[in-house]
């Protein structure tokens, strides 16, 4: 499969890349890694006029980390770079499991944090973690910098709530609370037993990652044992909105969240009092 015609604009600055994304606006696209855009490109699922590559804007490849700030990762940071960040494999495990078991060595040196969730797909596997780490998205644009809740950045399929000439700069994670244990799906803070508070994420299974907030409730307060785990666990299979498709029916979907929010808080929980 061959691209469509498009030009190539290569900024050097992130003030450059907002100007042209501003002039060009829905004609354009902005490339981080084209992980996701080349192949949609290819499939003319995306067939933009102008392609403004972040390559060459120097200074946003960074991942900080500070105790009382938390994480700081630059928009065009690889996944393998995150995977393999001591700050990150120490403080935010649940986040390099994620992206460990994405795609493939050289999928991950060229894609990004910030492209998999700008690309908005429902099964963003940096979503979930990061939805359950409370990150926010900084962006920038024609009206300045701002930041947004990632569960506020997901809008449907493909698309996120940034503003037309938008660009994501940073992905900022709160430092982790004390006592907490995370797994891929799930997170849970206990003292002496008791769940004080209780974060479940979901992938695949709505038009975007979603939080179980419903189930969430069901943990708060509580002291965590297999009858209400079970409990929270048929809750989040409610919450979930899942399709049919040739992956696997709705049914199925709706079974499994079921079945790995049960493994996952079970594990959470195990995480937690170990510390
Ligand atoms: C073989 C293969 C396997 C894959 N496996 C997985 C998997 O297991 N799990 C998974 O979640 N994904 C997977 N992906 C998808 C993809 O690799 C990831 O989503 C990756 O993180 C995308 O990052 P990127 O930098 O390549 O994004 P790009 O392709 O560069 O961009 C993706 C989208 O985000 C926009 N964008 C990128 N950066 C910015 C920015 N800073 N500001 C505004 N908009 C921006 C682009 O315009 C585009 O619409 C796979 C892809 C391939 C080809």
């Amino acid at each position: 499969m061959t691209l469509p015609k498009f030009e190539y604009l290569a900024p050097t600055t992130l003030a450059e890349a907002c100007a042209l994304l501003a002039k060009h606006q829905e004609k354009a696209r902005v490339l981080a890694g084209g992980t996701d855009l080349v192949p949609q490109m290819k499939k003319r699922a995306a067939t933009p006029q102008y392609v403004i590559g972040l390559k060459n804007v120097s200074g946003l490849d960074y991942i900080e980390f500070d105790k009382t700030k938390g994480l700081r990762i630059g928009a065009l940071a690889t996944l393998n770079a995150v995977l393999d960040s001591p700050v990150v494999k120490s403080n935010y495990p649940v986040l390099a499991e994620a992206i460990g078991r994405m795609a493939t060595v050289q999928v991950r040196n060229l894609g990004t944090v910030g492209g998999n969730l700008c690309n908005a797909s429902p099964a963003a596997d940096s979503g979930t973690p990061l939805l359950v780490l409370d990150a926010r998205m900084k962006v920038t644009g024609p009206k300045g910098e701002r930041t947004i809740p990632l569960e506020a950045f997901f809008k449907c399929p493909g698309q996120c709530t940034m503003e037309p000439g938008e660009i994501l700069t940073e992905i900022q994670v709160p430092p982790p609370p004390p006592k907490s244990g995370a797994v891929f799906l799930k997170l849970a803070r206990t003292k002496d037993g008791i769940c004080q508070e209780a974060r479940i994420a979901l992938g695949s299974v709505a038009p975007t990652p979603m939080r179980a907030h419903k189930a969430e409730e069901m943990l708060k307060g509580k002291k965590l044992d297999s009858a209400l785990i079970e409990k929270a666990a048929l809750a989040a299979s409610q919450e979930a909105r899942p399709i049919s498709d040739i992956r696997s029916s709705a049914e199925y979907r709706v079974e499994m969240v079921k079945v790995l929010t049960r493994n996952g808080l079970t594990q959470a929980m195990e995480r937690a009092k170990a510390g």
